[in-house]
């Protein structure tokens, strides 16, 4: 199935350019719109995949169009998990990335146990339904940042000796995010057999 008009329901221009970039290599959207304004949605949900829906029905009822949103949260293994679905505010409410970064890094110093996974969420939301998919990469947190691309946690989060931040383009092909958006094309596609 390919939906003609979408919505990204993200106001994060990092992660709207991430969305973007793995669907132009699925064959999923005809027309990304772009421009669009939305009251805030605050992410109350207890789950990556609630907050997602929360985000996509949102967007949807507020524009008219069909809304994609994507909820992601860093699990480290040595925290328990954390910080999870509360990854963006990991350092306080009004944390930065280099904020969290940096706490993330204080509550590592000295820990062995690196690993770590990405998890996101994403919600399709439109007129007749919700359709929701996950995905999720494992990796190992570094003990420093290291390279200039990406976002949020990307400097510290290593897979296959790169970190996200070194990576470039690849980072499209195996992140949390193109894996739940590959997994959300492959049910759309599921749909129509
Ligand atoms: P949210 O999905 O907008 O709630 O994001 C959760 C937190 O994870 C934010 O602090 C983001 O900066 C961070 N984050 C989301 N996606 C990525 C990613 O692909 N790489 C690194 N950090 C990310």
């Amino acid at each position: 199935m390919r939906i003609e008009r979408l919505v990204v329901a993200s106001k994060n221009p990092d992660k709207i350019a991430e969305v973007e970039a793995v669907l132009s290599g699925l064959n999923l959207v005809g027309e990304i719109v772009r421009g669009l304004d939305w009251p805030d949605v605050e992410e109350t949900e207890p789950t990556l995949v609630g907050n997602a829906l929360l985000k996509a029905t949102a967007v949807a009822e507020a524009t008219g169009l069909p809304a994609l949103a994507d909820d992601t949260g860093l699990e480290v293994d040595a925290l328990g998990g954390a910080p999870g679905v509360h990854t963006a505010r990991f350092a306080g409410p009004e944390a930065t990335y280099a904020d969290n970064v940096d706490r993330l890094l204080r509550e590592l110093d000295g820990v062995t146990d690196r690993s770590a996974r990405f998890r996101t969420a994403v919600a399709l939301v439109d007129g007749s339904g919700a359709i929701t998919a996950e995905g999720f990469v494992e990796g190992l947190i570094t003990d420093e940042r290291r390279g200039t691309g990406g976002f949020g946690y990307d400097p510290v989060f290593e897979v296959s000796g790169l970190t996200f931040s070194e990576m470039g383009g690849e980072k499209h092909r195996i992140s949390h995010r193109a894996r739940a958006l590959q997994a959300l094309a492959k049910k759309l596609a599921d749909f129509e057999r």
